[in-house]
């Protein structure tokens, strides 16, 4: 065989693969032309029969029993080869096949007509057999070619139902996959090439447009679109991988730069194009890749890591980032391994930070803050997890496990006469629960602890999600004897009504109004401000963030109920919290003595009788 030979096969093969038909069972629609085609000829067998690299596959048979011969001097194998029908009058008397397994099994006639498909390869024969020698008109001859090619259709058809949308009537996903595998083989290696994604939607727009409209409204928006993709760029070259998503590659040469431009371009004609705009912000993410090297799945789930990008960001078009992409799938994998985390038993714990009350000094409560010790990547902060932990389901088991970690510390602080209020956050998730109280009641009675010694802090962003709820949930909260406070104050919406209606015992103001505090004076109003302004609507202060003496002094001066920070203590481990604060208690009381030993002593007056 010559190279272009072995060309040839290796890409007939290729293509009779490629279609899936090899040991599938049979079918109906296939058996019903093998039977017209034995009718035909009134012979006993005949077969649609495949051509594979060392076999003969039957599709479809009549009047045998097996599945397969070898490819061997299998007539079927030279019309697969030569693309043209064959007819053989008597097998025994032709010098090729007079010793090939067929005559050897009793048959004498052959008749096969070619199955070709439209790219031109031959993936077989619809043959006929018979046990006698025969002669062949050119009227069944053609009558076979035509029965071959029912067959193709059929074959052609139910490849195509397979990957074209049929909304779009664009090649979908599969077909993208495939050709994309192809055009790997037939580049050369090395070549960058661009994936586009085009997505017509966001995730929050297709959710409002499948509650308010019926389905016809999305087919409509996609069908405008494929109608304005395919005027533009050729329908050939787009693919319609998901319900709004489309893709397509950049052609060979085509610089990143360049087709960006076009894009950005193109996509506000692609706004004016889709009629239904009003509820569709098209987004674009490019990805590059290497010809060659390249997996066609996650060329796209770059591109939608980059659609992805487009969206977060608020334009039309990004370009695939490794380092988003890194820090997304670093996200999704924490968030998949934070649920083993609750249940590990090992992996989370509590800290505490020290509340001190600005006036006396004494430490009157503590900040309960998660820990969590991921077991490969190590330590992993709140600042990380919390955010997206927080907008996922597990938001309420996370809470749970605080709330029942830290008032089993509460339990056995107050068991060792340490009395102090203990805070926890909680997330806009669990301000949801409507049986929030109930729960946080339930768990403090459990232990027989009194209301008042919990605090839940609440961010003003985490209520202004859903206010009415939210609001239902505080004043339930309040009414149940736990306390309340708005944390990080000032860096949400800071609305002076909600402030004013909010149930809360405490305001937390915000660490980053804090920090610098010392040596801005335009700081220093705004939190002089937001200290009266709370304080007046009857709520106690604290500052969080205070790292240093001179902010402290500043916050005294500044008539501030309470301090947290750096400047006391960071967030601390169980044990040495509770070290830590019978150390400041001791300290505390030995300056108490030095103080009273150091006052003038008064002149005793005898007791009148
Ligand atoms: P937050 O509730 O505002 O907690 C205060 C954060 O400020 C803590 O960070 C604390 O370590 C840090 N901090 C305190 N004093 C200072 C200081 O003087 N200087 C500086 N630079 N930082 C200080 P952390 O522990 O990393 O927690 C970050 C955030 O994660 C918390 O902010 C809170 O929003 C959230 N978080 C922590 N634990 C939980 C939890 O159990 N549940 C929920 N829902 N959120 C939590
Ligand atoms: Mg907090
Ligand atoms: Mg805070």
């Amino acid at each position: 065989m010559t190279i272009s030979c072995h060309i040839n096969e290796a890409r007939r093969l290729q293509a009779l693969r490629k279609l899936n038909l090899l040991d599938t069972p049979p079918s109906e629609a296939f058996d019903r032309i093998t039977r017209m085609a034995a009718r035909f000829f009134n012979l006993p067998i005949a077969a649609v029969s495949l051509t594979d690299s060392d076999r003969q596959w039957f599709k479809s048979r009549v009047g045998v029993e097996h599945t397969t011969i070898p490819r061997m001097k299998a007539p079927c194998g030279e019309v697969a080869d030569s693309r043209d029908a064959l007819v053989i009058p008597d097998l025994l008397a032709d010098a090729h096949y007079c010793d090939s397994p067929l005559a050897a099994g009793g048959i004498r006639y052959y008749a096969g007509a070619p199955l070709v498909t439209q790219d031109g390869h031959c993936l077989g024969a619809l043959c006929v057999l018979g046990e006698t020698p025969r002669a062949t008109t050119a009227e069944e001859l053609g009558s076979l070619q035509d029965l071959a090619g029912m067959v193709m259709a059929q074959i052609e058809m139910l490849h195509a139902m397979g990957r074209v949308d049929p909304v779009s009537g664009l090649p979908n996903r599969t077909q993208f996959i495939e050709d994309f595998d192809d055009m790997q083989k037939d580049r050369p290696s090395g070549e960058w090439r661009l994936a586009i994604l085009i997505n017509l939607a966001t995730p929050e727009q297709l959710a409002h447009a499948a509650r308010a409209m019926d389905s016809v409204y999305l087919d409509e928006l996609v069908n405008d679109a494929a109608a304005w993709i395919g005027d533009e760029i050729g329908a050939r070259k787009v693919y319609h991988v998901a319900t709004t998503q489309f893709a397509l590659l950049a052609e060979p040469g085509v610089t990143l730069d360049a087709c960006l431009q076009v894009i950005e371009a193109k996509i506000a004609g692609a706004i004016a194009a889709i009629k239904t705009s009003f509820v569709a912000t098209p987004a674009v993410g490019v990805a590059p890749f290497e010809v060659g090297k390249a997996d066609c799945l996650s060329v796209l789930r770059r591109a939608q890591s980059a659609v992805h990008d487009a969206i977060d960001a608020s334009v039309h078009v990004a370009v695939y980032s490794a380092h988003e992409d890194r820090l997304y799938r670093r996200r999704f994998t924490l968030l998949g391994d934070f649920a083993l985390a609750l249940a590990s038993g090992d992996q989370l714990r509590l800290v505490y930070q020290p509340r001190i009350d600005i006036t006396s000094g004494l430490c009157v409560g503590a900040e309960a803050l998660l820990r969590w010790n991921h077991p490969s990547l190590g330590a992993i902060g709140p600042a990380e997890f919390i955010p997206f932990i927080e907008r996922s389901r597990l938001a309420q088991a996370t809470t749970a496990w605080v709330l029942e970690t830290a008032l089993d510390q509460q339990l056995a602080w107050r068991a060792a006469g340490v009395a102090l209020q203990l805070s926890l956050n909680v997330s806009a998730a669990n301000l949801l629960e409507s049986d929030l109280a109930g729960r946080v009641s339930e768990a403090l009675d459990r232990r027989g602890l009194p209301r008042d010694c919990l605090e839940l802090e609440i961010t003003e962003s985490a209520i202004m999600e859903q206010p009415a709820k939210a609001h239902a949930t505080l004043e339930a909260i309040a009414a149940s004897g736990v306390h309340l406070a708005v944390d990080d104050f000032g860096t949400g919406y800071s609305s002076l009504s909600y402030l004013q209606r909010m149930p809360a015992d405490v305001v937390k103001i915000d660490q980053s109004f804090i920090r610098e505090l010392e040596s801005d004076p335009r700081q220093q109003g705004l939190v002089k401000a937001m200290i009266s302004l709370s304080q007046d609507l009857g709520h106690r202060v604290v500052a969080e963030g205070v790292e240093n003496e001179a902010v402290l002094t500043f916050l005294r001066e500044a008539g501030c109920d309470e301090a947290q920070g750096y400047w006391f203590a960071r967030p601390l481990e169980t044990e040495v919290f509770t070290a830590w604060y019978v150390g400041r208690i001791v300290a505390q009381a030995q300056q108490l003595a030095l103080n009273m030993a150091a006052m003038p002593v008064a002149p005793v007056t005898p007791a009148l009788p």
